[in-house]
């Protein structure tokens, strides 16, 4: 817990940092002088002395006086306020256009955020400076013309960085978990991208309002900016050039306050960056997807199968690359029966997770997913979904992702991200919704519920936070959870409670579960049947408790490679010769042939998934192993 010790430390760091004193010093100067100069300075600012006009620099008047008498100095003190003010107030409306741009560019449909990034490419091509001109002439002369020119003129650079940000960003699996559950775009922008676009963008604020102030003195200076009688830096600047003969000084009070004031943001701006660079934090991304509404083409038979919670027939992602169209997931076929546990199991890159991905709708653009069924709970998962099929899959569905940290928001407490789900889905009050969230947190075994429904995600450790996730599952009615790889990233003893806890939910909701693992040990501990998977398609399917009896060779492979308490310490473990093929450069016929001990000429062809003539399963090899017991 932060206390004040840690407060202090803080403290004695900033003030160790040369930079970040530096920022202090410079921006108390600058904001105390904008602030208190008109104040003290005013009267000395517009005092008329017609007995020393157009004085050069002297112990009274440091930097002369103009042609009516008046200090330079105090001048230039007062105009901070003005000079400042209209700087900040341009940066403040190109961050506001920019963000709001940049963000619906990066959560819009393909063609919209096509066209938007096409026009922030070719306003940003632009120079600043003649984007401000531009619009100088449009929005008229004079301080609010030229605060909105410069204000619009920021924007593209702010809308590029939004949607540069925010791609990384919505392709955090926390942002995938929050789409499974349903909620909406706009919902998603506000709650879980913008506030992790925050600092950044505050730090790049900061640098472009120093930009700003110096691009104000120039419009001001070409005497677009602000008129007389008012004045700022780049009105004084243009008045000093014109008596640079005679009083040179009178040209450099204002230069000089433009030059430290664009200091001040510039170190504020790098003091920014240092602190916020120093905590950055990293996220794993999930495989590439398609965008929720890209829906799978195919518009053969959309019954559902009956007695089935999940069905799925020859479901396929195809994914466009420089080396041509990739097929990574390849004609799967798939039932799950209400309350039944299936595992997909596979080596990475066999398509199990984008399997998952496919039949959840988490995939993205330039993926596409097409199936000749795509049914869950009686809702045809291919194309639209309306506002109540999405209510209801966001509620039946619960997606559990590989690493939790990346799985939550981390600008959310733990309890206001389940809580999100009954507020959006369930019409719960914020009140009656946190009370939940608590009691599902309870639901899943975690300790002190309360006091850690009130906590950051990286304030938990990573059994807690997939446990919040299991929980976020269960704010709705599961029918169907979707587990990838839930437990790769925990230490084995967290890892079996974590397994028990998706266990337990199961059997006490009744909800189906998909589990994608790599590891056998996983898969035969908690489901009921398994799906293996190589090269994009489902090479065998058989129960559980089968494995040992596999026929196909690669299941055979696998199941040999897991040591087991009676394989002798000394032994050397088998492992499976040679990679998994690369979908780009798939081989012709069987795809395990490179690697497989019984391939002959008849593997040339690639063999279908058939059903053992006796027994629950289905292979797809020609030469299956026959039973050995
Ligand atoms: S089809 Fe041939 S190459 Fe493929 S797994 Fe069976 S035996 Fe091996």
């Amino acid at each position: 817990m932060p206390g004040s010790g840690g407060a202090g430390r803080r403290v004695s760091d900033t003030l160790r940092n040369p930079l970040a004193v530096a920022a202090l010093l410079a921006g108390t100067l600058v904001l105390g002088t904008a602030l208190l100069g008109p104040v003290i300075w005013g009267e000395a600012a517009e005092t008329n002395d017609f007995t020393s006009l157009d004085q050069p620099a002297s112990a009274a008047h440091p930097f002369g006086t103009d042609k009516l008498g008046r200090d330079i100095l105090a001048r230039v003190l007062v105009a901070a306020r003005l000079s400042i003010g209209l700087a900040v107030a341009a940066t403040a409306i190109g961050m506001v256009l920019g963000v709001l741009v940049g963000a619906v560019a990066s959560m819009s449909g393909r063609r919209l955020r096509r066209f938007l990034a096409m026009m922030i490419g070719i306003a940003v091509a632009f120079p600043g400076l003649l984007l401000a001109l531009f619009f100088a002439v449009i929005f008229g002369v004079g301080p609010r013309g030229a605060v909105l020119a410069l204000g619009f003129a920021m924007a593209p650079g702010f809308a590029r960085l939004t949607q540069t940000l925010a791609a990384s960003v919505t392709s955090q699996d926390y942002v995938s978990a929050a789409r499974a559950l349903g909620v909406s775009r706009v919902r998603i922008l506000v709650r879980h991208v913008l506030p992790n676009l925050a600092e950044p963008l505050i730090v790049n604020g900061t640098v472009a309002a120093g930009s700003a102030l110096l691009a104000f003195a120039g419009l001001s200076y070409l005497g677009l900016g602000v008129q007389p009688p008012a004045y700022d830096w780049g009105r004084m600047l243009s008045e000093g050039l014109n008596s640079i003969y005679t009083n040179p000084s009178a040209a450099l009070g204002p230069a000089l306050a433009i030059v430290v004031s664009g200091l001040a943001f510039n170190f504020a701006g790098e003091f920014a960056a240092q602190t916020v660079g120093g905590r950055a934090r990293v996220h794993r991304k999930v495989p590439a997807h398609v965008p929720a509404d890209a829906g799978p083409r195919l518009s053969t038979s959309s019954d559902d199968a009956p007695g089935t919670v999940l069905s799925v027939r020859d479901l396929t992602v195809r994914i466009p690359t420089a080396d041509g169209l990739i097929r990574p997931v390849r004609g799967v076929d798939l039932d799950l029966a209400p309350g039944e546990a299936v595992g997909v199991l596979g080596e990475s890159g066999s398509g199990k997770s984008l399997t998952a991905l496919a039949i959840s709708r988490l995939t993205h653009d330039p993926v596409r997913v097409d199936a000749q069924r795509l049914t869950f709970d009686g809702m045809d998962l291919r194309g639209r979904l309306g506002a109540t099929e999405r209510t209801r899959l966001g509620t039946s569905l619960s997606m559990v992702f590989q690493d939790p940290m990346s799985s939550l928001n981390p600008t959310m407490r733990a309890g206001d991200q389940l809580a999100e789900v009954a507020t959006e889905h369930q019409g719960s009050s914020w009140r009656d919704a946190r009370a939940r969230a608590v009691e599902r947190l309870r639901a899943v075994r975690m300790s002190a519920a309360e006091r850690r429904s009130r906590q950051l995600p990286h304030e938990l450790s990573g059994g807690m936070r997939q446990r919040v996730m299991i929980a976020m599952g269960l704010m709705g009615d599961p029918r169907l959870i979707i587990a990838d790889e839930p437990t790769t990233a925990l230490d084995v003893t967290v890892q079996q409670q974590v397994l028990e806890v998706i266990q337990s939910t199961r059997e006490r909701t009744g909800a189906a579960l998909l589990l994608i693992s790599h590891d056998i040990s996983v898969v035969s501990s908690i489901c009921d049947r398994v799906l293996v998977m190589y090269a994009g398609r489902v090479v065998e399917d058989l129960p559980v408790a089968d494995l040992e009896r596999a026929r196909h060779p690669y299941t055979r492979a696998l199941v040999e490679a897991v040591p087991t308490m009676q394989t002798p310490r000394d032994e050397r473990l088998s492992s499976i010769p040679g990679r998994p093929p690369d979908p780009a450069a798939l081989p012709t016929g069987c795809p395990f042939a490179p690697r497989c001990p019984r391939a002959d000429t008849t593997c040339t062809i690639e063999p279908p998934l058939v059903r053992y003539a006796a027994g629950s399963g289905a292979v797809a090899c020609h030469h299956p192993v026959e039973e050995t017991s």
